[in-house]
């Protein structure tokens, strides 16, 4: 595997691959994240892995700066797939010019996570439309566990870009069911059941809730005494009002956003 920090010897280097998978991702590398290193490995001929904690995403400065950091742990689980390239630039090498301020995305940034995460979707679409103009890859893996972002970012690159495209992966989960998440790591034990509890209600519900038979205050009550801190919103949305979807025609997903303390988790089934 090579690691590589700078973009002009990332570009010299890729020069000649025609058919790359790309992987993003913020580090703090989990089961999650090499499932879908796996997905490329088997659908393209070399896969690049990145490793970027994008600032501008972060709403809160103090989430930017406790994001877990596990740098040797990745390099370790990634040489052990035999990825081809890891890169990890720096912040100057991604924007020597700042942030882009006006960028346009979906609509569908305006719901769930957008109503409570401004400017959240912009930054991310910004940041892989700047990753791929570097990588020009084949086909870039993302999970299905941040299914709003998977679904903006493939609006996105679907409009601007003829020659790649997105690639879903399910969401891996603990034994207990939750989403494996780098933000697990911020979680006591005690927490990670009540996590668990969670999924487990809203899995065995999910008819009766996309049925609409529970009003929504009863179920984010529930989920308050089951033991979450805070909730951002449980809500359902029919898939196929977002853009080309991949999945069933009137498909029906419930999205939540919780907090357990101060650490945000986000899930859809
Ligand atoms: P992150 O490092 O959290 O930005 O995630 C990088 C990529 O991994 C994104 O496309 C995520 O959707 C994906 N991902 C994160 N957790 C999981 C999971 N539990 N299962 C599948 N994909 C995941």
């Amino acid at each position: 595997m090579k690691i590589i920090y700078k973009k002009i010897k990332l570009i010299e280097l890729l020069n000649n691959e025609k058919n790359l998978g790309f992987v993003p991702t913020m580090g703090c590398i989990h089961k999650g994240h090499l499932s879908l290193v796996k997905k490329s490995k088997k659908s393209t001929k070399k896969t690049i892995v990145s490793i970027f904690v994008n600032r501008p995403q972060f709403n809160k400065k103090a989430d930017f700066n406790k994001y877990p950091k596990t740098i040797k742990k990745d390099i370790r689980l990634l040489r052990n797939l035999k990825v081809d390239y890891l890169y990890m630039p720096q912040e100057r090498d991604i924007y020597p010019n700042g942030f882009t301020k006006n960028i346009e995305i979906s609509s569908f940034a305006k719901k769930l996570c957008g109503k409570f995460r401004p400017g959240h979707f912009q930054a991310v679409v910004d940041v892989i439309d700047r990753f791929i103009k570097i990588i020009k890859p084949k086909k870039i893996f993302m999970g299905e566990k941040d299914f709003q972002q998977l679904k903006i970012v493939e609006e996105f690159i679907y409009k601007k870009y003829k020659n790649t495209f997105i690639v879903n992966c399910k969401t891996i989960r603990e034994k207990n069911g939750m989403a494996i998440s780098s933000r697990n790591v911020l979680l006591s034990l005690k927490e990670k059941n009540i996590s668990g509890l969670i999924y487990r209600f809203l899995k065995k519900n999910k008819l009766k809730i996309i049925n609409n038979d529970y009003n929504n205050n009863f179920i984010k009550n529930y989920i308050l005494k089951l033991g979450a801190t805070k909730i951002d919103y449980v809500k359902v949305l029919k898939i196929n009002k977002t853009f080309r979807s991949s999945v069933k025609k009137n498909n029906k997903r419930i999205f939540i956003a919780y907090y357990l303390r101060q650490v945000r988790l986000i899930d859809n089934f």
